[in-house]
């Protein structure tokens, strides 16, 4: 984003909104036992099957889990990849099925949330 490449990301707005879910973001890392199990459940991975960034799981843990692993302390380049992962790669269609009940569509919509809090989202021409 133009307009964004002058300013700071607002990295104390960040930590706010990953703290008001902290325990529920925490749990899901905590849970997710990368096995991938989740992959087949989520179309757009079916359809790219050597592709590992369509595993819900990559989506997951290269979202909210940077997200949380950096405290917020986030760059525009992370926001701009981040934007990638949750809107291009993901439509948040609820369908990913995880055995040991990660949620992972909650956990994208959380960091399109937070996208969003810095001005970062995906635009569609329509
Ligand atoms: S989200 Fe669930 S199914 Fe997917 S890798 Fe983690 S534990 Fe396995
Ligand atoms: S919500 Fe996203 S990760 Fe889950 S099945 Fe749909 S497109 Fe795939």
């Amino acid at each position: 984003m133009d307009n964004n490449s002058e300013m700071q990301v607002d990295t104390q707005k960040i930590r706010d909104l990953i703290n008001q879910d902290k325990s529920m973001i925490k749990l899901m890392l905590k849970v997710c036992a990368h096995c991938s199990m989740c992959a087949e459940s989520c179309f757009l991975y079916v359809h790219s099957p050597d592709d590992p960034k369509y595993i819900p799981s990559y989506k997951m843990l290269n979202s909210v889990g940077y997200l949380y692993k950096k405290k917020g302390n986030v760059t525009w380049e992370d926001l701009e990849r981040i934007k990638e992962i949750v809107w291009d790669n993901c439509v948040l269609c609820t369908r990913c099925y995880c055995p040991l009940g990660v949620d992972i569509p909650r956990m994208i919509s959380l960091a399109r949330k937070i996208c969003r809090s810095q001005g970062v989202y995906k635009e569609y021409n329509t």
